[in-house]
């Protein structure tokens, strides 16, 4: 099998409801990346990068000049078997590993098509029907945040991520999780994200003002030393995000205390190939995982949900259904959440592919 051609399409996705963080960040539209990869056999295979340029260094009209930089390793490739193409990317462009990611997802889609095998049971078989997902609740009043997560609880949600830092003082902060902890009762878990945007000392104010409280706390600050003073001031479980983003940061958390859970967010790693490397290092370090991506449609949240069910369900803290953010559906028949689970999809490879109709014409064309 050879790959023929490149496909790229750039598809603006609208949150549902406008969603805010620390900093000033917000996250209203965002334009996805969606990639197909298409064959001498007639198969094409899918992948969906969808970057946030002020959260991650990384940007949704850099995949293109990326791609096309790689386009004379990747026409006329075997495109089964993803490490092994993708090594080759390595070795042609270094980094640029969001846009690697979309390739990557691409490249396990055909490679299950052409075994006729869903992702999950290539990435080392199903480990659980399905998985529970957290509820990310927008950095607004508490009172407002209290009522969603309430809201998201009595459809069977039971992991609650309360953003935190919008309103750049450390009470409002601490009412925040206090609201949210109460008004979800005992048992859901419950964690505050600052996204990197809290000084050491207002996440640590924060902290000991709920450290009697079943709380855990998410990249209060930019930097592993930051977040450590805050671990160490306040007693409470910390979750990475933002800084895990390859082996030696997801050692580095580790050795310096700071990794009761992590985010392995796909595209930040290099796609799922990478991921699982670094799902199976996370195996051996003891994180609880978050397995999921920035941001994205259907094609991320399929590829996530595989890579989640072929995990050890005791290590799978939680998984995301990014697509129930968002609209437009890329896939409308994607799989969804019920009662606080999803489960991935069923067909082969990815599982899932994009409406053409939504695509519409191809923005970039390789071949
Ligand atoms: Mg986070």
């Amino acid at each position: 099998m050879k790959i023929t051609r490149i496909r790229l399409w750039h598809v603006p996705l609208t949150s549902h409801a406008a969603y805010y963080m620390s900093d000033g960040k917000t996250c209203d539209t965002v334009e996805t990346v969606v990639i197909g990869v298409d064959t001498d056999t007639g198969l094409t295979g899918w992948g969906e990068v969808c970057p946030i340029p002020h959260y991650l260094p990384a940007y949704a009209r850099g995949v293109a000049p990326t791609l096309a930089e790689l386009a004379p390793v990747l026409i006329g490739a075997d495109p089964v078997g993803p490490e092994a193409l993708m090594a080759q990317a390595d070795r042609w462009l270094q980094g640029h590993v969001y846009a690697k990611s979309a390739l990557d997802m691409a490249l396990w889609d055909l490679t299950g098509q052409v075994a006729g095998l869903p992702l999950y049971t290539l990435l080392g078989g199903r480990r659980s029907a399905d998985m529970p997902l957290y509820h990310s609740i927008t950095c607004i009043a508490p009172d407002d945040m209290a009522r969603i997560a309430r809201e998201a609880l009595n459809q069977g949600m039971t992991q609650f991520q309360v953003k935190l830092g919008a309103s750049g003082d450390w009470q409002t902060d601490a009412e925040r999780l206090r609201a949210v902890r109460a008004a979800v009762g005992d048992g859901p878990l419950v964690y505050g994200d600052w996204n990197c945007g809290a000084t050491s000392l207002d996440a640590t104010r924060v902290g000991r003002a709920v450290e009697h409280l079943d709380v855990m706390l998410e990249q209060p600050c930019p930097t592993f030393e930051e977040c450590a003073r805050v671990r160490a001031a306040t007693g409470l479980p910390m979750k990475m995000d933002e800084l895990a983003q390859d082996t030696a940061s997801l050692l580095q958390a580790h050795q310096m205390g700071l990794m009761d859970a992590v985010a392995l967010k796909l595209s930040k790693f290099g796609g799922l190939s990478a991921t699982r490397r670094a799902r199976d290092l996370c195996l051996h370090l003891g994180a609880k995982m978050c397995i999921e991506d920035t941001w994205g449609s259907d094609l991320t949240t399929a590829a996530l949900l595989h890579l989640g069910a072929a995990t050890e369900p005791g290590r799978v803290m939680n998984v995301c259904d990014l697509s129930g953010y968002v609209g437009p559906r890329l896939a409308p028949d994607g799989p969804v959440r019920k009662a606080g689970r999803i489960a991935p999809p069923e067909g082969v490879g990815l599982g899932v592919s994009p409406d053409l109709d939504l695509l519409g014409t191809p923005d970039l064309i390789l071949d």
